[in-house]
């Protein structure tokens, strides 16, 4: 009996497509299945694979990061070794999806070197990233996304874009004199909802547009125009807001 317990706790190593994940076998091959699967929606919509994260399952805490211990983790050319507590049910990590879709964008729009100014994710605006982050999430969090969105912008609490696109995370601590947008439900709904508009009206190649303008540093209406997009942010707003306040799916009720 005691040596079936050490053998199920013992380590695994799941070598995924986009992954590799160590921990105890059965919630690493779950990670590995549900990064895998995130991280071919993030080649689709960014044109390139994800890069390579090894991802150490933690419980309590453990194990610990150990700077040079953990150069064995770094195995099939994975350019980063990030530690996650998984949650305990079976239903998909969404957090973790979230996070990990964090961490390619950040190498996708900035690459492996240590940010040189302090700003929230990746250079991206605050809102995309942000936005990106919560399509990996999963169906459940996108409903309830939703939800929050149809509310707000039925009590007139929705921001205007160009101010919304202005504004900053509400945990960032970036030096700037852009205000912070403190409406914390309001900011992950929103974001989630433009970045998902977009990701369904322009498809990848809207999306691309868009992601690769912003990463250029232009403002998002320079994107606007190709790819199907609409011409305008007040075209974008008006679809988006029509978008939004859609009669939901069949299997959605
Ligand atoms: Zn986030």
């Amino acid at each position: 009996m005691k040596l079936l317990i050490l053998a199920l706790l013992a380590q695994a190593h799941v070598t995924g497509r986009h992954v590799d994940v160590f921990g105890e076998r059965e919630s690493a091959e779950k990670a590995a299945r549900e990064s895998d699967a995130a991280g071919a929606r993030f080649a689709e919509l960014f044109g390139k694979a994800p890069l390579r994260v090894a991802i150490v399952l933690t419980k309590d805490g453990k194990p610990e990061r150990d700077p040079s211990g953990d150069l064995k983790y770094a195995v099939n050319k994975a350019k980063c070794i990030w530690r996650w507590e998984p949650g305990r049910g079976s239903e998909p990590d969404g957090t973790m999806l979230h996070e990990l879709g964090h961490l390619w964008l950040i190498f996708w729009a900035d690459g492996t070197d240590p940010p040189k100014v302090k700003h929230y994710g990746s250079t991206l605006p605050d809102w995309f990233d942000e936005g990106v982050a919560c399509l990996f999430e999963g169906a459940e969090m996108h409903r309830f996304y939703d939800q929050v969105m149809r509310k707000k912008l039925a009590a007139g609490a929705s921001m205007p874009l160009p101010e919304f696109f202005r504004g900053i995370h509400p945990d960032s601590k970036e030096k700037t004199d852009r205000p912070k947008i403190e409406d914390r439900a309001l900011f992950y709904a929103q974001a989630y909802s433009l970045t998902a508009f977009l990701a369904e009206r322009g498809g990848a190649k809207g999306m691309r547009r868009v992601a690769t303008a912003l990463k250029d540093g232009k403002p998002f209406d320079r994107a606007l125009g190709g790819e199907g997009l609409p011409k305008t942010v007040e075209a974008f707003d008006a679809e988006w807001k029509a978008w939004v306040t859609r009669p939901p799916a069949p299997d959605e009720k």
